[in-house]
């Protein structure tokens, strides 16, 4: 957190384009968090926050609504799909790391693997 005009506020990423991860604990989830901040750091799309969504926070929601948002989840438990859902933010991009064909549990998180994520998301979306 930073103060800036006695307003606190955070640091994460709003503009036209955001990707947010599921950012789960698992390989896939991991992976799916490197690669928002590898798009983050190459200036492809801003990084926010899917906790904020599920913490009802309405600024990010309704900035989310209003970007080219692209989530990704890292496998069909669909973690970030259901908390945008249940949020009502029906317009955004989707990648699903299991459509890929990455399997969780068996999926190194190797530099490779989040490239050719990476390249996927930032290519196709
Ligand atoms: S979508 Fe899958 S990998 Fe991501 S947080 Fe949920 S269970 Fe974990």
């Amino acid at each position: 957190m930073e103060t800036n005009n006695n307003v606190k506020t955070c640091l994460c990423g709003s503009g036209e384009y955001v990707v947010i991860a599921c950012s789960g604990a698992c390989d896939l989830g991991q992976i799916s968090d490197l690669v928002a901040r590898k798009l983050r750091d190459n200036n492809i799309r801003k990084m926010n926050c899917l906790a904020a969504v599920a913490a009802d926070v309405k600024p990010t929601i309704e900035m989310f609504k209003e970007a080219d948002l692209l989530l990704i989840d890292g496998c069909p438990v669909d973690c970030g799909k259901k908390i945008l859902d249940k949020a009502g933010i029906t317009n955004y991009k989707y990648m699903r790391m299991t459509d890929l064909g990455y399997v969780k549990g068996q999926t190194p998180v190797t530099s490779e693997v989040i490239e050719a994520v990476y390249e996927k998301a930032a290519v196709d979306f």
